[in-house]
């Protein structure tokens, strides 16, 4: 049976080298950590997932904004040949990206800032350093990655997660995406 593993960390070494070498060329993969030997480990955004039809939605909504499949105006502009404007539509104020609908658009800020404050009750109940944590995830400005992919290797500096932190945090996160995704769809039909 040798051969089967060999074959099995042949494969696994083959995906993780075309990943990681197509993250190097796709910005619209940059928030996702691609783990050692991908291959037949599912990512923590879908590991940590029950199977009810609300946690894989939010789950769902997770993995779009991950991988940058999550339409945002500035795509809509781009996808269009920049016929339709890259301004959000909810604040008129910005280009609404990635990092502007989950951090900045202030038409969010309420339900933002609840999920936030959990986030940072969280980090605040299992770390001592939780208030360097929290500066240095703003002041490099990795706070938008480690929403989106807590687990990646550059941001293990900052906090070293534990397993239980990594799913918990998960668990956290997805909540927060799935919220401001909630929002955003109910402003947009407001506005139709
Ligand atoms: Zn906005």
């Amino acid at each position: 049976m040798k051969w089967k593993t060999t074959v099995k960390h042949a494969i696994g070494k083959f995906w993780e080298t075309k990943w990681n070498s197509e993250k190097t060329e796709k910005s619209t993969i940059k928030f996702l950590d691609i783990k050692h030997s991908p291959f037949g480990k599912p990512h923590q955004i879908c590991k940590n997932v029950s199977n009810t039809v609300l946690d894989v939605t939010k789950a769902e909504v997770k993995a779009k904004l991950v991988t940058r499949t999550y339409t945002l105006q500035h795509d809509k502009s781009k996808f269009s040949g920049h016929k339709e404007s890259d301004l959000c539509t909810l604040c008129g104020l910005c280009k609404e990206d990635t990092k502007h609908f989950l951090l900045e658009c202030t038409a969010l800020k309420d339900i933002r800032d609840k999920h936030l404050l959990k986030i940072e009750q969280y980090i605040r109940n299992n770390y001592s350093d939780s208030e360097s944590i929290i500066d240095r995830l703003e002041k490099e400005d990795v706070f938008l990655q480690f929403i989106l992919d807590s687990s990646l290797a550059k941001l293990h500096h900052i906090a070293k997660l534990k397993c239980h932190n990594i799913r918990e945090l998960e668990c956290l996160t997805r909540f927060f995406c799935n919220g401001l995704h909630t929002k955003r769809s109910a402003l947009l039909l407001r506005k139709k």
